[in-house]
């Protein structure tokens, strides 16, 4: 369970909108989603807030099961991360790959809590280094 002082940094890094927009989005983010997910029983290292980004309930639903074009739209925008062999090595990719918020700006998420803009080429530098394409949408 993820501790309600880091949700509240994360909702208020994200000005508290949903940052997924899924098709029932309702826009006022209320929970803190996972990027990757801890999984059951997963260590609560990836309760971190580089892995974790504001969303309103239907949307962190949504994204668990979303699938096809929808899916990769997500991992292209950096809104889900597809794990690493370790907890360690996902959460360091977290702190990498840039995530791309509704209005098309792209940041990188930082473990304190804070965020850093890039430049959107800059942003399609690092996801072309991680292998990671996709259309721009
Ligand atoms: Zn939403």
């Amino acid at each position: 369970m993820t501790s309600t002082k880091i949700i509240n940094r994360v909702l208020d890094r994200d000005h508290r909108m949903c940052v997924i927009r899924g098709p029932f989005c309702t826009v006022h983010a209320t929970c803190a989603d996972h990027r990757a997910g801890r999984g059951a029983g997963g260590s609560p290292i990836l309760d971190d807030p580089a892995n974790l980004i504001a969303a309103c309930q239907l949307c962190n639903v949504w994204k668990e099961d979303a699938t096809g074009p929808d899916r990769e739209k997500l991992i292209h925008r950096g809104v889900r991360l597809v794990k690493r062999a370790t907890n360690e090595a996902t959460l360091e990719l977290a702190r990498i790959i840039p995530l791309r918020f509704p209005d098309g700006t792209s940041w990188r998420l930082n473990s304190d809590g804070t965020k850093h803009q890039l430049v959107a080429a800059e942003a399609q530098e690092i996801l072309a280094l991680y292998g990671i394409h996709g259309a721009v949408a």
